[in-house]
């Protein structure tokens, strides 16, 4: 995979990938600039080296057609008041006012494309599409980690139209600290996962069987594995046809010598809403008009052991509603002994990286990814399409 500053950039013209689907308010208001600050030392070093940048992202799910609820334009106005360069918001992201704009591009002026997937070509892969994209560029970069799980137009095929494909700062860093956990990681190898859905985390558990040394489970998806074992699990959030996979994956790491821990103690109520009288529970059955919502203290403990004796850490998912005050003590725990533990620690996942921040602890953690599915699909598959694209240019 070839690196940005490797290439003579001096006066080139870059297509510029990046990932600035940032959150907004109703307002329209960007809530966190994350997304965009991450991307500020590629861009910054582009401009140094007077190259003209052609900026792409997608921003939401406006469904393959023009919506202004999800335009670039907040995101072209922070932009502009962290760079000093002019910041030109094109009307669209192919056809001729975006070409006529490109030549016209000034030395000193960003061209942010509109929205990709205005155009439904964007999730289609779409060649000629891609071609469009890429008119104009001589080299492509991509620093849109949070994207490389997707075999879209702007992230693979246009690599097949511009003279040489190149990853930037984010691209590559997030790859050298996911490369170490996947070729060879020290062990112990300690794999926390949590969230909502096991379905979305079977493929990443398929993996970790292989190469992890344990895996940690919290958040509603452990209530899956315990329906699937015959406990009374009450209300608590379960995929029913799930069960039989989960019940082949736990079989699966026996035979391996893999241990899959699931909470031993749970936080039980009777809804998921703030200032609800909650109970902590150490054995089933969980009581039919109750649903578990997060790991209890004796988990948060247990967990915490082999956090403190691990060398390499993966962290993706929530241990419970962490959103609501009564249920995020189990992330926080959690959070707290990842942050506390000297190994190679990786964190993913909006939810988890959230908890992370607010213990204060998020310097104490290796590294802190930029994108959740993309770090899960990595860890599943040990490649992404993405970066696919860019080592097969
Ligand atoms: P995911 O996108 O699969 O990582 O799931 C994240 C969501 O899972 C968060 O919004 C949590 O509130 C939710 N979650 C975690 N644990 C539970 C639980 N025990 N019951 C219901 N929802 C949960």
């Amino acid at each position: 995979m070839l690196f940005f500053k490797d290439l003579d950039l001096k006066g080139k013209r870059e297509f510029l990938r990046v990932d600035f689907n940032v959150p907004l308010d109703d307002k329209i208001n960007i809530t966190d600039d994350t997304r965009i600050k991450a991307v500020l030392p590629t861009l910054n070093f582009l401009l140094e080296q007077k190259a003209r940048i052609i900026i792409g992202s997608h921003l939401g799910r406006p469904k393959g057609k023009k919506d202004p609820q999800f335009s670039l334009y907040p995101v072209s106005k922070k932009l502009s008041q962290l760079i000093p360069h002019r910041i030109t918001l094109a009307p669209d992201c192919i056809g001729k006012e975006v070409d006529l704009l490109k030549q016209k591009q000034g030395s000193e002026e960003v061209i942010l494309l509109e929205n990709l997937r205005f155009h439904p070509e964007e999730k289609q892969n779409d060649d000629s599409f891609a071609q469009e994209l890429a008119k104009g560029a001589d080299y492509y970069v991509n620093d849109a980690f949070a994207a490389c799980h997707r075999a879209h137009a702007s992230i693979v095929a246009i690599t097949r139209f511009v003279k040489k494909a190149a990853a930037g700062f984010l691209v590559r860093q997030e790859m050298d600290y996911f490369s170490r956990i996947i070729e060879a990681p020290q062990r112990p190898y300690i794999a926390i996962l949590g969230g909502a859905k096991v379905s979305d985390k079977i493929p990443v558990l398929a993996n970790l069987i292989l190469k992890a040394n344990a895996v940690l489970i919290g958040g509603a998806m452990s209530y899956t594995f315990f329906k699937a074992m015959g406990f009374k699990v009450g209300k608590s959030l379960v995929e029913e046809e799930k069960q039989e996979l989960s019940l082949e994956l736990l079989k699966k790491a026996g035979e391996k010598g893999v241990r899959i821990f699931l909470p031993s103690d749970h936080i039980i109520a009777r809804e998921i809403k703030p200032c609800i009288e909650f109970q902590t529970l150490t054995r089933f059955p969980i009581p039919e008009d109750y649903m578990a919502l997060d790991i209890g203290p004796e988990t948060v403990k247990k967990y915490s052991e082999f956090i403190k004796n691990a060398k390499t850490i993966f962290w993706n998912g929530p241990m419970g509603v962490f959103e609501i005050d009564e249920f995020s003590h189990g992330t926080a725990g959690i959070a707290k002994s990842v942050a506390a533990s000297d190994s190679l620690s990786i964190v993913g996942g909006g939810d988890s990286v959230a908890a992370i921040k607010k213990t204060g602890m998020e310097k104490n953690i290796s590294h802190i990814s930029t994108g959740g599915g993309a770090s899960l699909e990595l860890i599943a598959n040990e490649t992404l399409p993405g970066i696919e694209a860019l080592s097969e240019k």
